[in-house]
């Protein structure tokens, strides 16, 4: 007996996991469960159900109140011991990566994280992922006996499907208490920002002169009613914006409808993370700049005279 089993802390990311999986699993003749954490997962598992998930495996235990990922590999690693199941795919938020090794681990397992691309050759499942720092793409088998495979969220959409029965099926977690002891919680500061849940997305390199005028983004961003993101550079050199707001390799890889790129080059460690991006606009007074490759709309300027027409012409038509 062998299966399939998803888990993501973030229901979209699951049901998306779902999805692909009711393929995988016709092709790969396995079974498609589901491993819900926490008080009201049983509650929940009916959405599950209606993704493709024919056992919802349901958990709770007081250990994990608050996530740590030793905690809550150990919950993972006794629910695919019981569901059997031999693939496990999570979906690859910082949780999700945090999770993945510690569960194959406990396996013996080949892992994979920040997976691209999941398929089913000669009865093995491919998995793909970005090598060579983005500029390639690599496919994988793994030849042990489990598979954890952390996913992309948002890399495949969530869709229903019409039969929608399923099993409930308790797991009596038997989980060691917390090596830490959590003292206090304090929200993020105020204006940090998801960039994973932007529409419109208004990213800001080394173009950029000074950290005053990282307003002028602000303003455009407010006038597109979207969020800023940088380069590595601006975050991680100048700290100008926090390290949540890079965007590319290393940092966050959201799927806008449009994005802006101002004062970027382009180089292929930024780029990887808007690949998903619908609209791709680039403000560049370097009409060599790599960015123009990728962009639908090119704007050849100086962003300091370009961004202002734009602001001034947004609020004429926009009114905000
Ligand atoms: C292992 C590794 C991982 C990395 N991960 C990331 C990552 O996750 N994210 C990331 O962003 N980078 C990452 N980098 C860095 C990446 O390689 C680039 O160095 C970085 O993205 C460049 O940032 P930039 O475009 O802001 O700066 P630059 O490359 O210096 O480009 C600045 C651009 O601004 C333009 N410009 C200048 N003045 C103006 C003006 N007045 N108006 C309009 N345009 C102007 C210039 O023509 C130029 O094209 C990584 C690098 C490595 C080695």
């Amino acid at each position: 007996m062998s299966g399939i089993l998803i888990y993501s802390e973030l229901e979209e990311a699951a049901l998306g996991l779902l999805t692909k999986g009711r393929e995988l699993a016709t092709k790969l003749g396995k079974p498609l469960s589901v491993a819900l954490l926490g008080n009201e997962a049983a509650d929940q598992a009916d959405i599950y159900f209606a993704h493709g998930a024919t056992q919802a495996y349901v958990g709770d235990d007081p250990n994990l109140t608050h996530f740590q990922a030793r905690i809550y590999a150990a919950a993972l690693a006794q629910m695919v011991t019981q569901a059997q199941a031999d693939i496990v795919l999570i979906g690859s938020t910082r949780r999700g990566r945090e999770l993945a090794p510690r569960l194959a681990q406990k396996f013996s397992a080949g892992c994979v994280t920040d997976a691209i691309g999941l398929s089913v050759q000669d009865q093995r499942l491919v998995i793909e992922r970005r090598a060579l720092g983005g500029n390639t793409v690599s496919a994988k088998v793994i030849t042990s006996q489990h598979q954890v495979i952390a996913v992309m969220p948002k890399l495949y959409d969530a869709e229903p499907e019409a039969a929608s029965a399923g099993e409930v099926i308790p797991v009596s977690l038997e989980l060691e208490p917390p090596a830490t002891k959590l003292i206090e919680r304090r929200s993020k500061e105020a204006g940090v920002v998801n960039l994973e849940e932007a529409e419109v997305l208004v990213c800001v390199g080394r173009g950029l002169a000074n950290k005053d005028d990282l307003s002028l983004i602000q303003t455009l961003a407010d006038s597109l009613g979207g969020m800023v993101g940088c380069t590595r550079p601006i975050s991680h050199e100048y700290h100008w914006l926090a390290e949540d707001q890079m965007v590319g390799l290393s940092g966050k890889e959201p799927s806008p409808h449009l994005y802006l790129a101002i004062g970027i080059s382009g180089q292929i460690q930024h780029t990887v993370g808007i690949m998903d991006a619908k609209v791709i606009v680039a403000i560049n007074n370097d009409t060599n700049a790599p960015i123009f490759k990728i962009a639908d709309y090119g704007i050849v300027g100086d962003l300091y005279q370009v961004v202002p027409k734009l602001i001034e012409r947004l609020q004429q038509e926009l009114g905000r």
